[in-house]
C-alpha cells in the first residue's frame, strides 16, 4: 500500500522533488474501520494551495505525512455496520493505493448507472461548484450571455454544458484549437483560443454586446477581459484564479474602474457554501447525464506513480475534462 508524502513545500511550481511514494505499514482494522482499495483519483487545483504552510479554507497538508484528495474505492474489508466488502465508496483519502479510516470517512455511492469516476467529476466537486457558481453565485439566467474561463476543463466543461441546458448563450475560452474544439462540441456558441491573441480583444469580438455573467476560472488578464466586456449589473462568479497559484498575483487591471459604471457585483465562492443545495444538484446533474445534456470526458493518468505527474499538468492544461488516476483496484 503506497501513498505519495509531501516531503518539501514548493516555490512556484511544484517538482517531483515535493513528493515521495513510499510503503504504508498495513495495520488489522479497528472495530468501525472500513479498508478501502482505491480505483479513482482525483488530482485538483487546490491542492496547489494545500502544499503551502499557509492559512486557507483548506487545512495545509503536512509535511512527511500521506497527501490527501477526492478518491473513489472498494470496501475489501470491513468491520463497521452499513458497509460491505464490494462497496464502492467516495472519500478524502486519495494519493493512496489503499485507505484505511473509520465508517464515517466514507460515502456510498448510491446505485445509478454512471461510471464511479464521475463521482469526482460532473457528479462531484467540480459539477457541484459549477452548477452553485453558475446558479447560485452568479445567479444567471435563461437568455443571459455567459462567459467562462478555463471552458475545457473540469469545472468550466460544465458550466458550459449547466449554462446551454438552462438556456444561456455562452463563450468559453481555453488553451489551444484542440481545447476550442471540444468547448465548441460541448455546445457553446462560441470558443476563444487564449494563446492566439489578447484576450480582451477576442473577448469583445465573440461578445460584441457584452456579456451579464463571467464565470472565473482563471483571473489576471481574463479577469479583466470579462470586466472590460461587463454589461450593467454583470455578476461575475469567482470561482479560482489558477493562473496565479504558483506565482502570485502581479497583473495591471485596466478596465477595473468598470465595476463602477456597470454595477458589476463581483463575488468569491467555495462549493461547500451550498451544501443545503446537494440534493437539488444531485437531481438537476443526474437528469442532465440521463437526457445526454452534460457529457463526461476525463483525461486519465495510469497508477499510483503517475499522481503528481499529472496533478502538475493541471498547470500546464495538460487535461481536457477532468484530470484524474486510475488505479488496477
Ligand atoms: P481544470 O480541469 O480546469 O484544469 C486546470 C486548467 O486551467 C488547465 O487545463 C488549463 O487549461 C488552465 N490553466 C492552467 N494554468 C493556466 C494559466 N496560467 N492561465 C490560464 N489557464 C490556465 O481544473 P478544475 O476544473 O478542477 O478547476 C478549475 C478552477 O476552479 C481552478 O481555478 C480551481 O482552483 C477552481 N475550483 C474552485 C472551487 C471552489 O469551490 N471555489 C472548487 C473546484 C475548483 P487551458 O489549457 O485552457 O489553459
Amino acid at each position: 500500500n503506497r501513498a505519495w508524502h509531501l516531503v518539501a513545500r514548493p516555490t512556484g511550481l511544484p517538482t517531483m522533488e515535493n513528493f515521495a511514494l513510499r510503503e504504508l505499514a498495513r495495520e488489522p482494522l479497528a472495530d468501525g474501520e472500513v479498508r478501502v482499495r482505491n480505483l479513482w483519483l482525483s488530482v485538483d487545483p487546490y491542492m496547489r494551495g494545500r502544499m503551502n504552510d499557509a492559512k486557507s479554507y483548506a487545512a495545509p497538508f503536512a509535511l512527511g505525512e500521506p497527501m490527501q484528495g477526492g478518491a473513489v474505492g472498494r470496501v475489501v474489508e470491513s468491520r463497521a455496520e452499513g458497509f460491505a466488502e464490494g462497496d464502492l465508496v467516495l472519500h478524502m483519502l486519495g494519493w493512496r493505493e489503499e485507505a484505511v479510516a473509520p465508517a464515517k470517512a466514507f460515502t456510498r455511492l448510491p446505485a445509478i448507472d454512471v461510471g464511479a469516476e464521475q463521482w469526482l467529476g460532473n457528479l462531484g466537486l467540480t459539477g457541484a461548484t459549477a452548477y452553485f457558481g453558475l446558479l447560485d453565485v452568479a445567479a444567471a439566467k435563461p437568455g443571459e450571455t455567459v462567459f467562462v474561463s478555463a471552458a475545457a476543463g473540469a469545472v468550466g466543461s460544465a458550466v458550459v454544458q449547466i449554462a446551454k441546458a438552462k438556456g444561456m448563450t455562452v463563450i468559453g475560452s481555453a488553451g489551444g484549437a484542440e481545447k476550442c474544439a471540444f468547448v465548441r462540441e460541448l455546445g457553446a456558441d462560441a470558443a476563444i483560443d487564449y494563446k492566439g491573441g489578447r484576450i480582451d480583444r477576442l473577448l469583445a469580438e465573440a461578445a460584441p454586446d457584452g456579456i451579464d455573467v463571467y464565470f472565473d476560472n482563471v483571473g489576471g488578464d481574463h479577469l479583466d477581459a470579462a470586466l472590460a466586456a461587463a454589461r450593467l449589473n454583470a455578476r461575475f462568479a469567482i470561482c479560482g484564479m489558477i493562473e496565479d497559484y504558483n506565482s502570485g498575483s502581479n497583473h495591471v487591471f485596466r478596465y477595473v474602474t468598470r465595476i463602477i459604471a456597470a454595477r458589476i457585483r463581483i463575488q468569491g465562492f467555495l462549493y461547500f457554501d451550498f451544501m443545503d443545495r446537494m440534493a437539488d444538484f444531485h437531481r438537476d446533474m443526474t437528469g442532465w447525464i440521463a437526457s445526454g445534456a452534460v457529457r463526461s470526458r476525463e483525461t486519465i493518468h495510469d497508477g499510483i506513480e503517475s499522481a503528481p505527474a499529472a496533478f502538475l499538468d493541471l498547470f500546464s492544461g495538460g487535461n481536457i475534462g477532468k484530470m484524474l488516476v486510475r488505479l488496477p483496484g
